[in-house]
């Protein structure tokens, strides 16, 4: 069987196809763009395809624009100016929505995922990408700054505050996958069936791809770019990846991840390398793979067995490549010729 690798994306997992892949006017309408700081690639099928992928780039936009906190005039933004002013901030319902459903998440996984980190993000210079490793003094008195419950929602679902001054959120984390969600339910509006949503690290597989069968989801090799470490089937399902080769910097020796423990205000030094989490719902699925990533892997598999609804590999530091029973069939895994083993976590 003839195969090639179509698309190299800038997030954590890369797609394998066929050689020949679609192209517009041909069996789908594919759109390459760069949005929420990472590369993003849409192939859409169906009768009207090219006006459904035109509007699934226009709602990217709309939402980078209401959730960034980079950008001046988005509302993150003023909600972060806001922090503990005491004057609610009227949010738009999406913008809403993504914050309640960040504070459900890290209410369920017990403060390993936390949007208002951000302030914490700062100090160790992941937004302007002057790293550096903050003091534990530093860490100290800004800790206090990270709660979301201090994230009030107006009954009613139109405004929102942060109730101390210095509090900041940051929605890295769930962003792209609240708007894969909102990209799969708008294509379905236009009829579609069959896409492939790949936001960075974050890829929604809807129907089948081109040749009729599941699409193909490539799980990277956290310490090599240009090696993956198996291959999934995927249908109707999000896979999220944190962790990984991309977004860390390396001092003294060691590397820090972008991804923080809320608890500590270090970055995650779980014994991970990478996470990546599959389920039918987008948004909790990014929120959970930054958790798990923070959790480690003890903790992640007890909370995989205490909740039946998503699937995980976990890459280990150690080389050992966990995932959960649900992909076993299927699981094509490649992993070997750079030293890696597999195991099957069971129920
Ligand atoms: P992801 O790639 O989905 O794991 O998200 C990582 C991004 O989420 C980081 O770049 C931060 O913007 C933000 N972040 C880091 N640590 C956390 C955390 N523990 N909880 C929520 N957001 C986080
Ligand atoms: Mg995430």
């Amino acid at each position: 069987m003839k195969r090639c690798i179509s698309f190299l994306c800038a997030g954590f997992l890369m797609i394998l196809s066929g050689c020949g892949a679609p192209s517009v006017g041909d069996v789908g309408a594919v759109r390459t763009l760069f949005a929420m700081d990472t590369m993003m690639q849409l192939t859409v099928y169906g009768e009207h395809q090219e006006e459904a992928v035109d509007a699934a780039q226009a709602e990217i936009s709309r939402l980078e624009g209401l959730l960034s906190r980079t950008r001046s005039d988005s509302q993150i933004t003023a909600l972060n100016r806001h922090a503990g002013d005491g004057s609610p901030v009227a949010v738009d319902p999406d913008v809403y929505s993504v914050l309640s459903l960040a504070q459900e998440y890290a209410r369920e996984v017990d403060g390993a995922f936390d949007i208002t980190v951000a302030p914490i993000m700062d100090a160790w210079g992941f937004v302007s990408k002057n790293y550096r490793v903050p003091s534990q003094e530093e860490l100290a008195r800004l800790l206090p700054l990270v709660d979301g419950e201090q994230l009030r929602l107006e009954e009613g679902g139109s405004t929102v505050q942060l109730a101390k001054p210095g509090m900041a959120v940051d929605l890295g984390a769930i962003a792209k996958g609240y708007t894969a969600g909102r990209v799969e339910a708008l294509l379905r509006s236009y009829g579609v069936e069959d896409a492939l949503i790949v936001l960075g690290g974050n890829v929604t597989a809807m129907g089948r791809n081109y040749s009729g069968d599941p699409w193909r989801v490539a799980v990277r090799d956290p310490l090599d770019g240009e090696a993956y470490l198996g291959i999934l089937p995927l249908q109707d399902v999000t896979a999220s990846t944190s962790g990984g080769y991309e977004r860390y910097f390396e001092q003294d020796g060691r590397r820090y991840y972008h991804i923080i423990d809320p608890t500590t205000g270090l970055t995650a030094d779980s014994g991970l390398l990478s996470v990546t989490v599959i389920s039918s719902d987008a948004a909790r699925n990014d929120a959970l793979s930054t958790a798990l990533f923070v959790m480690g892997t003890e903790r992640a598999e007890a909370f995989w067995r205490a909740h039946g609804d998503f699937e995980m590999v976990l890459v280990q530091a150690d080389k050992t490549v966990l995932i959960t029973q649900g992909l076993e069939e299927g699981w094509d895994f490649r992993g070997e010729r750079n030293g890696y083993q597999y195991e099957i976590l069971h129920r």
